[in-house]
């Protein structure tokens, strides 16, 4: 990980035990710079990255980050930890939606990217890179400015067994009621898991907003997985989760307007209406239904929906 860092670093010092070296890591062929802040702890132990703000419109992680990297001590560190805050500055601050302002593209859909790509798979691979080099990978999110959602984990399935039973067992640590499985492979964890990383994607808050108690319980969350893997002083806390087989995202089919017919975290049941897209004539365009049975994680809040958007996931037992 500080080979890799070495090589982004303007000054070209290398970080010594008990610091906290702060900067931008240029993403090459790009504008892109991404704040970071390198925690080189006192003792050794794991190398992990944490990221926030892979999507720029998710707040409480974002901020979650930022105060993590400010006020973990290096003293009490044991390895390594590389912070990214956010990942995708210019869409943050282009307020964007699931996309970058360059390409058009969710960054959470092009992993483990391309070296030579557009600037979001560039991104990616920049971001794979400290992957690959990370004993542990923790990606943080929450609902999108649309979004509203209960909170969730998600660890992939694809990195084999253990990868995937490790990853599966440190997400239940962050507290959160749900830990679903995915075998998505364009996504973060995904890349992760199949370069040999454990790790999760985290899913907090919603809708555009944020407050500091959200933003605690975050960190509490993020550092409850940081003492179990020893990186923190202190015995981590144990709590049960509702494991849940998949996730199932129904996806728009026709530009209008969005009507929900279910709530955050019902349980619904196979062929239930999930709800409804009209037309600017409150003509009803298309009818959407639950393909299981499961459990309502997120649901879009806005009227406005566009073709090919997500519209509702639900968790399956
Ligand atoms: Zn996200």
């Amino acid at each position: 990980m500080i080979d890799l860092l070495q090589a982004h670093f303007a000054t070209g010092s290398t970080p010594s035990p008990n610091s906290k070296t702060r900067g931008f890591i240029p993403v090459s062929g790009t504008r892109v710079n991404m704040p970071f802040t390198f925690i080189h702890g006192a003792a050794p132990g794991k190398a992990i990255l944490l990221t926030g703000g892979v999507h720029g419109g998710e707040y409480p992680c974002i901020e979650t980050a930022i105060q993590l990297a400010n006020t973990i001590d290096p003293a009490e560190v044991s390895g390594t930890i590389l912070i990214i805050h956010p990942v995708n500055p210019d869409a943050f601050l282009a307020r964007m939606q699931y996309y970058g302002p360059f390409d058009g593209k969710n960054l959470n859909r092009v992993f483990p990217g391309k070296a030579t790509g557009t600037v979001s798979e560039r991104i990616a691979y920049q971001v794979h890179q400290f992957q690959q080099a990370a004993d542990f990978f923790l990606d943080l999110h929450g609902g999108d400015i649309h979004e509203a959602l209960v909170p969730f984990v998600i660890y992939s399935k694809l990195g084999g067994p253990e990868v995937a039973e490790q990853s599966r067992m440190a997400s239940a640590l962050l507290g959160f009621p749900y830990v679903v499985g995915s075998v998505s492979d364009n996504g973060s964890i995904g890349a992760a898991a199949q370069a040999g990383t454990p790790g999760f994607l985290a899913e907090l808050g919603q809708c555009g907003r944020w407050n500091q108690g959200e933003v605690d319980q975050y960190k509490d969350s993020v550092c409850n997985v940081l003492r179990a893997l020893g990186v923190l002083p202190g015995t981590a806390q144990q709590h049960s989760a509702e494991y849940l087989e998949k996730m199932l995202v129904t996806t728009a089919t026709e530009d209008g307007c969005w009507y929900p017919s279910v709530a955050l975290e019902e349980r619904v049941q196979k062929g239930q209406k999930l709800g409804e897209i009209r037309d600017f004539f409150g003509t009803v365009k298309a009818e959407y239904l639950a393909d299981s049975d499961g459990i309502v994680l997120y649901l879009v809040t806005s009227l406005a929906i566009l073709t090919q958007d997500p519209v509702c996931a639900i968790g399956v037992f």
